[in-house]
């Protein structure tokens, strides 16, 4: 590992300061993700302040409409939490399909949003990778790419993004509230994940420095009648190759309301508008559910080993509808 520095941070305020003085500092929360990329050389940084002591980011509170979610809230807290459970079961569920107890137990809300990819070129530092060394290229583009993005990868990139949450977060839609040396910035959950385009090291709008104070998601009618579903190689501790987040919202068996989102396809968590909308009056049942899957992975370009991965998501999301639609509003 390469040496580095390492202090506390007592509050919010002191937390940015103490990062702006060094350009290649980082946040410690729950170390989980950071220590283990720092121990493979991954990531180098000179500071690490420790936030896990400022004090008023670990909360979770639900009222009608919105939940906030503090920055430093464990995931087994918001996995567990009855009023989030009931009030947005996709949410609890995400964060539960999610690495293992012990991991939960350490992790947090706003690690969890910025942990890096898991594409074995990203972690293995005898490949090239865009994101771990801007402009050296992409090993995956012509290696093993089974795991890889099936949307929205591009000439420099086509890493997965990693967050069960993530995907929860981006259906529901709301907003993070960031903390940054010039002062406090919303930034919406639209927003908040970046496609890679010419850039994949930039994978996210936080600013860089900012901190992560807390995440306000939406709660809309259609997040009481929500899953999550997570499709992957073995049944624990290990990240999606599809999975599904979907909230319907029901006059009988008449859809007036619908929430997508995939994650493990695509290089960010991401929502499918134009499906939702074609459920949008439809009986759900099978047949529309089908419909709204042929959308969403309409504009799907696999490459050479991951072409399963269109028809995985494909009926991870019809599956997730299904069991959306049986639920009780
Ligand atoms: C073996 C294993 C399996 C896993 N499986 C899954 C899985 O299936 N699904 C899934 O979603 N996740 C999975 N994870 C990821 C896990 O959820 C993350 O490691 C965890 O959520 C990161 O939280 P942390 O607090 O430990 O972050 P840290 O490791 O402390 O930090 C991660 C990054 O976020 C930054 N950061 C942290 N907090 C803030 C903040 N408030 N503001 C600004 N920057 C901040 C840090 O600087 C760092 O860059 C797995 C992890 C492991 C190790």
């Amino acid at each position: 590992m390469t040496p580095f520095d390492y202090v506390r941070a007592g509050s919010m305020r002191e937390a940015v300061e103490l990062r702006s003085r060094s350009p290649n500092a980082a946040f410690l929360a729950g170390g989980t993700t950071l220590i283990d990329l720092m121990k493979g050389g991954v990531e180098k940084p000179s500071l690490l302040v420790d936030i896990r002591r400022v004090p008023d980011l670990d909360y979770i509170k639900v009222s009608s409409g919105k939940a906030s979610l503090g920055a430093l809230t464990k995931n087994s807290d918001l996995a567990t939490d009855p009023a989030l459970m009931k009030a947005a079961p996709m949410l609890t569920q995400a964060i539960a399909a999610g690495a293992s107890p012990q991991i939960r137990n350490m992790a947090t809300l706003g690690g969890n949003l910025l942990q890096r990819t898991r594409c074995p070129y990203f972690r293995n530092q005898a490949f090239a990778c865009n994101k771990r060394s801007p402009g050296s290229g992409c090993a995956a583009l012509t290696g093993y790419d089974r795991g890889h993005a099936v949307l929205e990868g591009s000439s420099q990139c086509v890493a997965t993004h990693p967050s069960d949450l993530a995907v929860a977060l981006v259906a529901l839609g709301g907003e993070i509230q960031a903390e940054h040396i010039s002062g406090q910035r919303n930034i919406p959950l639209s927003e908040f994940f970046r496609p890679p385009g010419e850039t994949p090291w930039i994978e996210t709008s936080l600013q860089r420095g900012a901190l992560i104070v807390f995440v306000e998601t939406d709660l809309p009618p259609e997040a009481r009648r929500s899953v999550y579903l997570k499709v992957r190689d073995r049944a624990s501790y290990e990240f999606a190759l599809a999975s599904a987040a979907v909230g319907l919202h029901q006059d009988g068996s008449r859809i007036i309301g619908a929430r997508i989102a995939l994650g493990g396809i695509a290089t960010r968590p991401l929502r499918f508008a134009t499906a939702e909308a074609s459920l949008i009056g439809r009986t759900a049942d099978e047949a529309a559910f089908r419909d709204a899957a042929a959308i969403a992975l309409g504009e799907a370009r696999p490459g050479r080993e991951n072409g399963f991965k269109v028809e995985l998501a494909k009926r991870t999301l019809v599956k997730a509808l299904k069991l959306a639609s049986e639920l009780q509003q």
